[in-house]
């Protein structure tokens, strides 16, 4: 475990430490330390992380709780077209006081370090599969073409009259069982 008391998301808790019931609140924006994220999507470096964070002393440390917002960019997963999208995630830690056992997050001189949580909080929700739109119709698998809503795989059924027409052409005429003893 890092053992820093400063860092672009480090809070004190000085003032409320050992005072179970005592609250703080805390709201900052922070430029992304790194690229967070392997994905299709990330948080670049540089973009804003905005918290909003709440300080609870309780008995056994301080519990953190709050919001963060950002925007990821990357492409869309069917039309690979660039996005760029808002990203609002709630998370909550308890950072105990320094001695307990089964701690993740220990209070290093009555300070939290939030980065950590907040990166992992970020991270995991970002999506697997991002899209520039609920119905992106992607690209046409032949020719890779973007699908327009028109010719979208999604498009409209033919009439059916005209449907069962498709189905005659398109099926090869299959061999009669006459064809197949004059081949023989
Ligand atoms: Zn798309």
């Amino acid at each position: 475990m890092k053992n820093r008391t400063d860092g672009p998301f480090v809070l004190s808790a000085h003032d409320i430490v050992r005072h179970p019931g005592e609250m703080r609140e805390h709201a900052l924006t922070v430029p992304a330390p790194d690229r967070w994220g392997e994905g299709i999507v990330a948080i670049e470096k540089g973009r804003d992380i905005e918290l909003e964070v709440r300080l609870e002393s309780v008995h056994e440390g301080i519990l953190v709780s709050g919001t963060v917002d950002s925007v990821f960019d990357g492409e869309c997963s069917r039309c690979l077209r660039a996005i760029s999208q808002p990203v609002e995630v709630e998370f909550q830690e308890l950072f105990e006081y320094p001695g307990g056992e089964t701690a993740d997050f220990e209070l290093q001189d009555d300070h939290v370090d939030l980065e950590t949580l907040v990166r992992d909080a970020i991270v995991l929700s970002l999506p697997f599969q991002p899209v520039c739109r609920p119905d992106c119709p992607g690209l046409d698998p032949v020719t890779g073409e973007l699908l327009t809503e028109e010719s979208g795989v999604n498009a409209e059924p033919i009439d059916s009259r005209w449907a069962a027409l498709q189905n005659f052409t398109e099926t090869p005429p299959a061999p009669s069982a006459a064809q197949t003893r004059e081949e023989k």
